[in-house]
């Protein structure tokens, strides 16, 4: 099997973690390369020229990126060693004096990070809700940013802005469109190809699927352009590298990918329509939901599923839903997205009362339980208020 290339569906690459074999041993999952440093001969030429020390590089973050790269149609990736670590590459880009547009309403982390960086590199943050495109189109034109950074869908409102028109007025307007799209996948959603110039997920989520990684990764469209020079570079200089151990459990992970986002796509879609019809339930966000104000959004842009992230409002305010969630059984109480067991967090005790996320708001994450199971733990916890 010839390794990343078409003809051959993103499932069948996944399942052979990218393809090819071990051309040493020819064994048929790679090796980990723990070697730090690369040895040079006699006349100090590199003894294989590929390898001269492991911040710059190695074979496993090459065939990891690679088969990333080639998910999300686009021209090269980068691994980092968390989330975090490429979306602060990605920031990096823009430099002081210049200007970022954020959407609003977006991973907590992520929004804490933007606005200490950009406050400190004396950089102009303007946060607003790119989901309405209409808001969209007149921050745009007064604030013309440097970078627009996007999350689709994004955590934990769930909403879906529309990448391709997003694009066409970046484009107009001259600024570089990067998507956090770690809630959706590259099975279900192409940024790249929907117009955006960078994607990036945290791998820590469903890419990797057993929470025990953290990891980041960012693709480009252009792997020409000046922004993709920089992120290479920081990356190199700055020293966010992946593990060899975590690029390996990442493509081990990336074995299931296809199999997995199925089941949690499956399993959310059931559980959400199943939450939405019961009395006990205030309101359900969940883009897969005719209901939701970005179904028809959701349903162009993201193909085969609306991914494993949803957020719940139970009827009455903070004690019941805490109540409904230290009463599940099944669902673990914690933080984090896209592994195979369910999760449910309460956003607000995590971001604060300040936040503005309502006090009944319940964030869920599906696994790949059975759905039954789910939705009896769900209903047994709903009882009790
Ligand atoms: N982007 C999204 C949408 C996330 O949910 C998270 C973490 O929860 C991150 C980025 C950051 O990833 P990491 O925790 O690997 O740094």
């Amino acid at each position: 099997m010839s390794a990343h290339k078409p003809p051959f569906h993103a499932d069948t690459l996944l399942a052979h973690g990218g393809g090819g074999f071990d051309q040493a041993t020819g064994a048929v999952v790679p090796p980990i390369p723990v070697a730090t440093t690369f040895v040079r001969d006699e006349d100090y030429a590199l003894v294989s020229g590929d390898h001269l020390y492991s911040r710059d590089d190695n074979d496993l973050f090459r065939k990891t990126e690679s088969l990333l790269a080639t998910l999300e149609n686009g021209a090269d990736s980068r691994l980092f060693s968390s989330g975090m670590a490429a979306i602060a590459a990605v920031a990096r880009i823009i430099k002081p004096g210049g200007t970022l547009m954020a959407q609003s309403g977006i991973y907590w982390g992520t929004t804490l990070f933007l606005r200490q960086h950009c406050a400190r590199n004396d950089i102009a943050l303007v946060e607003c809700d790119a989901s309405d495109i209409d808001t969209f189109r007149d921050e745009l034109a007064i604030t013309k940013p440097d970078l627009v950074w996007l999350e689709v869908p994004s955590n934990p409102y769930l909403k879906v802005a529309d990448i391709g028109k997003v694009s066409d007025l970046c484009k107009s307007a001259g600024a570089l469109l990067a998507v956090d799209a770690t809630a959706a996948t590259p099975l279900i959603m192409k940024p790249l190809t929907l117009g955006a110039d960078l994607v990036m997920h945290a791998a820590t989520k469903a890419l990797n699927g057993h929470s025990d990684l953290l990891g980041g990764v960012v693709t480009t469209k252009d792997s020409s352009s000046d922004a993709w020079d920089f992120i290479c570079t920081e990356r190199r200089m700055a020293g966010a590298v992946m593990g060899s151990f975590e690029a390996w459990l990442l493509l081990r992970g990336l074995r299931t990918l296809s199999l997995r986002v199925e089941r949690m796509n499956a399993n959310a879609m059931a559980l959400a329509e199943h939450l939405e019809a019961h009395p006990k339930i205030e309101k359900v966000l969940y883009p897969g939901l005719p209901s939701h104000k970005d179904y028809a959004t959701a349903r162009n842009q993201m193909t085969g599923g609306y991914g494993s992230l949803m957020s719940v409002q139970t009827q009455g305010g903070k004690d019941e839903a805490l109540k409904v969630t230290g009463a599940l059984k099944l669902f673990q109480r914690a933080t984090s997205l896209g592994g195979t067991e369910s999760l449910i967090e309460h956003r607000r005790s995590i971001e604060g009362e300040t936040s503005g996320i309502p006090e009944n708001l319940l964030r869920l994450s599906l696994g790949i339980e059975h759905i039954a199971d789910l939705i009896a733990d769900f209903d047994q916890a709903l009882a009790r208020i």
